[in-house]
């Protein structure tokens, strides 16, 4: 199909499985027309966590990207992206990254949130990685609205910022299923406001359909609204292992053109270009 798949991972963050060629011949029996791979950007402070690359797998993962590019040959293109954590002072780390080589774009994530007070016996420090299975039980009991009122003014913080080519998985903080008692429109409305202002692209992962909350990230009223601010959009696997790459594509098309979308976006030295789908 006429479509590109971005956000991808390698061996690199610990918890993603195969080899470059595996992945490469996985995005060609899908069709697509281009690959990006996009791993967990190591963090500034080190150690940080166990599921990223270190500062020091750098030249091992720029050469990984260029096995797949050589595997690839001139049967798809293959572009170089990070997925990146945003944290509110994160700004300066951002831009180191940005310079270790010409990236084809950056993605921005949160998986990162203020550790809330009724954790803070199990989990001692600052930052929480909500979406951690193995924080899936401590869920139950916590105030979920205001968790998300928190993820969403730290997911806008990171679009104001204006570091970052795609905003990743807008809701994944619905990960394991835990939704507000508000609609989430209330939630959404000034993160497409903030993508408008600031002419930024979300994605739709599609990952999401496999994890506890079994749907896209993100809903389907935020896909609606965002199609009808034309806000740019572009599709996703998340893919860690070759098997899931493309995965649920088809119903993520059928998404998009359901919600009104024409085009997607792909990307090239981190310049936006449009894709006509459908
Ligand atoms: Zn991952
Ligand atoms: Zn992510």
């Amino acid at each position: 199909m006429p479509l590109v798949d971005y956000h991808t991972h390698t061996p690199f963050c610990h918890h993603a499985i195969g080899e470059p060629e595996a992945y490469i011949q996985a995005a060609i029996d899908a069709k697509l027309i281009e690959y990006g791979i996009s791993d967990h950007a190591p963090t500034e402070t080190e150690p940080f966590d166990n599921w990223r690359m270190a500062q020091s797998d750098m030249p091992d993962y720029l050469a990984w990207i260029e096995r797949a590019k050589s595997y690839a040959g001139d049967k798809i293109i293959i572009r170089k992206g990070l997925e990146c954590d945003w944290f509110l002072d994160g700004k300066n780390w951002i831009d180191e990254l940005n310079q270790i080589t010409e990236w084809d774009y950056l993605i921005g994530s949160v998986h990162y949130i203020q550790t809330p007070q009724d954790l803070l016996s199990v989990q001692s420090a600052a930052l929480w990685d909500f979406d951690n299975p193995k924080w899936q039980n401590d869920w139950e009991g916590l105030d979920v609205d205001q968790l998300w009122e928190l993820y969403f003014a730290t997911y806008i913080d990171m679009i104001a910022h204006g570091g970052f080519d795609i905003c990743a998985h807008p809701d994944l903080i619905k990960k394991f299923g835990f939704l507000p008692q508000r609609d989430t429109s209330y939630y959404f409305k000034p993160v497409i406001e903030a993508l408008k202002d600031t002419n930024t692209c979300f994605e739709i992962n599609m990952a999401g359909l496999n994890k506890p909350c079994k749907e896209q990230y993100p809903q389907l009223n935020f896909i609606e609204m965002a199609a009808q601010a034309q806000v740019p959009v572009i599709l996703s696997s998340d893919a860690h292992a070759p098997t899931e790459v493309g995965r649920n594509f088809n119903r993520g098309l059928a998404l998009l053109q359901q919600a009104g979308f024409t085009h997607t976006a792909r990307f090239e030295k981190r310049q936006r270009h449009q894709l006509v789908i459908g």
